[in-house]
């Protein structure tokens, strides 16, 4: 682990870090929980975030995900116990629109996290306000509400639960604006973009750089693209290396593999065009 810190100006230190990750998973998947050892320290993975300015933000999720005794789907998705969260846009887990037309959603934010980052947090809420019908409000006593919580990682229920739901944002790791955005965005109900149910048509995923035991990370789900175009750029869409084995691409764009993939930046137009088909703003 030092030599990957002391070398992090190096291009392949995300793959270095996401093949310790994949180690992590895999101990997650054989359902040992309490093995799972964090593998890069609080502190080395805030380092390393901090120094990699470029990342992508699903990268930066995974990495700050290794060690987590949460078991996760596709590296930041609660798994679900109730019901099939794959079926979510036709079953109940939207939120509830107002007659206003506004979509209202209680949230708290745990004490654990100092004023700087609540407010962090509450701003990356509220960047939902300006382009969209969603509002975030202070929980009063509504029983369907988001719990922000300084827990194992980041990540999220998909859509709504129903009661509470933890969305969780560990200090250590997650604090970043689209790191965020792109965890509210799962509890709207979005998926990973290479999940898309006609994502073949725009990416290729190469299996023999993934491990068998994390494929399910790549699965192709039935999901309601709302008549958006596939996005290489959304928040929602995992890095070129996400889960490889070997530091090859595990998602390859087509016909021109050299598009981009993944960004650090935030929600972009399509992400926010999305929400407003979905929730009908
Ligand atoms: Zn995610």
């Amino acid at each position: 682990m030092a030599n990957v810190l002391e070398d992090h100006e190096d291009m392949d230190i995300s793959t270095e870090i996401l093949n310790l990750i994949f180690d992590s998973r895999e101990i997650l998947l054989e359902g040992d929980l309490s093995q799972a050892q964090p593998l890069v320290g609080e502190e080395s993975v805030d380092d390393i975030l901090e120094d990699n300015e470029d990342m992508d933000i699903s990268t930066r999720i995974l990495i700050s995900n290794n060690g987590s005794s949460e078991l996760l789907l596709e590296g930041d998705l609660l798994l679900p116990t109730t019901r099939n969260a794959m079926k979510c846009f036709r079953n109940n887990c939207l939120w509830k629109k107002s007659s206003n037309g506004l979509v209202t959603i209680p949230y708290t934010v745990s004490s654990a996290y100092n004023s700087a980052e609540t407010s962090r947090i509450v701003n990356a809420l509220q960047s939902f306000h300006q382009s969209t019908c969603i509002r975030f409000v202070p929980r009063r006593n509504q029983n369907d509400h988001i719990s922000i919580e300084n827990r194992g990682g980041c990540y999220s229920s998909l859509g709504r639960t129903g009661g509470m739901q933890v969305l969780s944002l560990k200090r250590s790791g997650c604090m970043y604006h689209g790191t965020m955005q792109h965890e509210v965005n799962h509890a709207l109900g979005f998926n990973h973009e290479q999940t898309r149910s006609d994502r073949d048509q725009y990416v290729k995923i190469n299996w023999e750089n993934i491990n068998p035991s994390n494929a399910y990370n790549f699965k192709r789900q039935d999901t309601n693209n709302l008549n958006t175009p596939y996005d290489y750029t959304s928040i929602m869409h995992y890095g070129r290396t996400a889960f490889s084995i070997n530091g090859r691409d595990s998602i390859t764009p087509i016909p021109n593999s050299r598009v981009q993939i993944g960004q650090r930046k935030g929600m972009t137009r399509n992400d926010f065009l999305r929400i407003n088909r979905l929730y009908r703003c």
